[in-house]
Parts: C-alpha cells; sequence; structure tokens
C-alpha cells in the first residue's frame, strides 16, 4: 500500500529518494475544525458590502490569504481589484465575524497524529494562508508542547500566498529542507496545488464539504476521508517511505 504513490511522485518529480524529515500541516480543516466558521464570515462580511459570495465558493478559495479572496470577488464582481481600504475594510469585517465563533474544536484525531509524528523524531511545521491572530496563538495552548513559532508560515510571512508554490517553498527554505525530504498535508484544493507545484509530497484529508475529486485533480498524491484514516495508516506509509529508490539512491546534490 502507498508504493505506488510514492514511486509516481519520485519519478513525475525526477527525485532519486523520498526521505521525509519534517511534516508541514495546514491549519484551518486540518488542525483546528474552523472552515465552516471562515465560509459563513466570508458570506457575511462581503454580504455587508454587496458583494455576492456563498460557502461553497469559500471552500472552493480556502488557503488564500484574506486580501486575495477579496480581489477574486472584486475582479469577479467589479471587473477590478479591491483597494487597499477595501481590503482592510472587508477583512476587519470578517474578522470580527470569525471572532464571534468562540471555540474551534480541533480536528478529531489530529492530536494523535501529531504526537505520533512527534514521537517518530519528525519536525513539524504549520504553513497557513491565515492571518487570524485568536487561531495562530491557540496553536500553542491547544497543542501544548507542539508547535514553535520558528516554524510557522502564515499570511504574515508571505506575498503572494497559495496556491503559489510560495508558502511551501518558504518552509522548505525555513527548515533547511529538500522537497523530497518534507510531506505536506493540506484539506484543501488551492493548498493541495500550492504544496503540489512547491515539488512536496502531498496528503489531503478531506475534512469540508466538496468531493474528494476536486483534491486528486488539485494534485493530491495521497487523499483520506477524515484524519482518522490517516492516523491509522501513517505507520504503514511511513514504512514505505524510500521505496524505489533501493538500487538508484545516492547522495543528493544540493
Ligand atoms: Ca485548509
Amino acid at each position: 500500500m502507498f508504493t505506488t504513490e510514492i514511486e509516481k511522485f519520485i519519478k513525475t518529480n525526477k527525485y532519486s529518494t523520498f526521505s521525509p524529515k519534517a511534516i508541514f500541516f495546514d491549519m484551518d480543516g486540518v488542525l483546528f475544525d474552523s472552515m465552516g466558521s471562515h465560509a459563513i464570515a466570508w458570506v457575511g462580511a462581503l454580504k455587508q458590502m454587496g458583494l455576492p459570495f456563498t460557502e461553497e465558493e469559500a471552500y472552493m478559495n480556502e488557503g488564500r490569504t484574506g486580501a486575495s479572496t477579496i480581489d477574486e470577488v472584486f475582479v469577479k464582481q467589479h471587473g477590478r481589484s479591491a483597494t487597499e481600504e477595501e481590503k482592510q475594510t472587508i477583512y476587519r469585517l470578517k474578522s470580527k465575524l470569525f471572532d464571534a465563533f468562540k471555540h474551534h474544536e480541533k480536528i478529531p484525531y489530529v492530536t494523535e497524529l501529531l504526537k505520533k509524528i512527534q514521537a517518530q523524531e519528525l519536525e513539524i511545521y504549520v504553513v497557513t494562508g491565515s492571518g487570524q491572530p485568536s487561531l495562530i496563538d491557540s496553536l500553542e495552548s491547544k497543542f501544548p508542547g507542539i508547535f514553535n513559532k520558528n516554524k510557522m508560515v502564515t499570511a504574515f510571512d508571505v506575498k503572494i500566498g497559495k496556491p503559489h508554490p510560495e508558502p511551501y517553498l518558504m518552509a522548505l527554505k525555513k527548515s533547511g529542507l529538500c522537497p523530497w525530504e518534507a510531506v505536506v498535508i493540506e484539506n484543501a484544493p488551492l493548498g493541495v496545488e500550492s504544496a503540489s507545484k512547491a515539488g512536496i509530497f502531498t496528503i489531503a484529508v478531506n475534512t469540508g464539504p466538496l468531493n474528494s475529486s476536486i483534491l486528486l485533480d488539485s494534485g493530491a498524491n495521497l487523499v483520506f476521508d477524515n484524519m482518522n484514516e490517516l492516523y491509522e495508516k501513517w505507520e504503514t506509509f511511513r514504512k514505505n517511505w524510500y521505496a524505489g529508490t533501493n538500487e538508484k539512491r545516492h547522495q543528493k546534490t544540493n
């Protein structure tokens, strides 16, 4: 199990090995069950500004920075980008509506998965398009001992954001790793696209309402229906690292 996907990944990217040392976690929809609140907040904030937007569009745009989402809506509705002032007004409104949802549960089984990964001495990074301080701050309180502020890439770090590979390339740079030395865990089409374009093995966990085929089409190497399934199969996946490289494996060249 999983050897086919790993071999295909190595071959497609012309790598000589697959030897992960770090796991890059997306935040919304992967660590926190927060996407429903984001969707409602986006629809509400844009509606107050007279801009039509559906919850499904929120899920399809998940992973973009707030500014990029607002620009997308403006281009569609007005044929132009939003001004800085418009972006700030709408994002402030969206954040206010989002913060009204006081508690965000953790995605079931993600703590167990994180602890397993930590015990395997793999590094753990967060790579998110979010700029919601309420969630970013709660990473340390909700997942004590797991995350480190130096191992995060957020909306405050990036210029372009997902679906561009920038955030994941930045995570590679921060970690000093090559793309074949990391695994990404994502839940959204644009996040998967970003990670896949950065050349990293991408696992999609479909925690939202979209069809799983969208995640495969976006470039996911593996798709799971929920975090429990990934947790259960993690060990099998890990045992297959280095697959397809037995004879040909050689020192990395960078
Ligand atoms: Ca996400």
